[in-house]
């Protein structure tokens, strides 16, 4: 998360030093519709602690306020969006991003941010759809609807690995800024070691024409990319294979439950519980999405079976996952498309198994 001195800073600065009449801080929690609210979250992160002390007039949860449904003229997929009214009403918008990796969009930096706008635990929940495979066309798309004035990326402690909630701190000590956001997202890429083009929200806007991703066309001023540079590890996004006895199968499936699964692994392989006691305690699991032409359902008998997301059933293979969940001796099903939410709930699921 962003680090509150950066907020209460911010909040400070703008106060001293501009006209503006008042200053809000505003923030929506992502994880989808059935984890994460803004009031506890800016409670728990310190971060309403920090708006205050900056002088912030105002801080805004935005699952709290009303959202208004907007036409995106030019997206290519995202052309309406319910979005929070506040970001509406704004003269000026400042976007606060921290640095790091995220298993979905290769970095999460100031255009990911943007997935911020439109609501998860809302009738809206629009943020559930924006996590299928056109993620970063998405957040191009939502981009259109009101561009940052000014986005401060937080890099003074940044994250890498298995972002954006099992990876490792990597100090950085650097706060950048820009008035172009894909271009400062390009330079924010460029050193943490990616290329601008492997950032899809990156590639997809400056595609678009919503900004500059070229780094040769960039100016630069301060420190260099170089001088600064650290090759931030890369996320695996890949669930297969990760356990003996915990099974994914998913051979026709998208990255809104594939990655989401390998988000929960990340989080179950951090809570200290080892695979052998799971095993003993809980018995095998088998989790499953999307289409399995080469499942056989006999391999999830008396075992664990989890179901992720709601295209199963309109694959040729759905058969095979409704004879698994007889032979299977519990079943959870994961509703949604995409299923955001099992990045907390199936290592939770997988906790709460190993306890029983
Ligand atoms: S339910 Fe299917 S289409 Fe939806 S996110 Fe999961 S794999 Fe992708």
């Amino acid at each position: 998360m962003v680090d509150p001195r950066v907020v209460e800073a911010v909040v400070a600065y703008v106060k001293e030093n501009s006209k503006a009449k008042e200053v809000w801080v505003g923030d929506n929690p992502s994880l989808g519709q059935h984890v994460g609210r803004a009031k506890p979250a800016f409670d728990a992160s310190g971060m309403e602690k920090a708006a205050r002390l900056g002088g912030v007039d105002q801080v805004v949860y935005f699952d709290e306020t009303d959202v208004v449904e907007v036409d995106i003229p030019g997206a290519k997929v995202f052309k309406k969006a319910a979005v929070f009214k506040p970001l509406l009403d704004a003269d000026v918008v400042i976007n606060l991003p921290k640095m790091k990796v995220h298993l979905a969009g290769t970095v999460t930096l100031g255009l990911k941010n943007w997935n911020g706008i439109i609501p998860n635990y809302h009738p809206d929940a629009q943020q559930q759809g924006a996590h299928r495979i056109e993620l970063g066309q998405k957040m191009a798309d939502l981009y259109r609807v009101r561009k940052a004035d000014l986005t401060i990326y937080d890099a003074i402690i940044g994250m890498e690995g298995q972002g954006p909630h099992a990876g490792t701190p990597i100090e950085m000590n650097l706060i950048l800024a820009a008035e172009d956001t894909v271009a400062g997202d390009a330079v924010a890429s460029k050193i943490m070691g990616f290329d601008p083009i492997e950032i899809p929200a990156v590639r997809c806007a400056a595609t678009d024409g919503l900004g500059e991703m070229d780094i040769d066309k960039i100016e630069v001023v301060g420190e260099t990319i170089a001088s600064v540079f650290k090759h931030f590890k890369r996320p695996n996004n890949d669930p297969i294979g990760m356990y003996n006895g915990l099974t994914c199968a998913m051979q026709q499936t998208c990255p809104g439950c594939y990655v989401n699964v390998r988000g929960a692994l990340d989080s179950f392989a951090n809570s200290g519980i080892k695979m052998d006691d799971f095993l003993k305690a809980a018995g095998e699991v088998v989790v499953l999405a999307g289409g399995v032409p080469e499942f056989d359902p006999a391999d999830a008998k008396d075992k664990n079976l989890f179901v992720c997301g709601d295209c199963w059933e309109y694959f040729p293979s759905a058969d095979k996952v409704r004879e698994a969940s007889k032979l299977a001796k519990s079943v959870t099903y994961y509703p949604g498309c995409a299923p955001v939410y099992i990045f907390a709930q199936l290592n939770g699921d997988l906790q709460a198994l190993a306890k029983k």
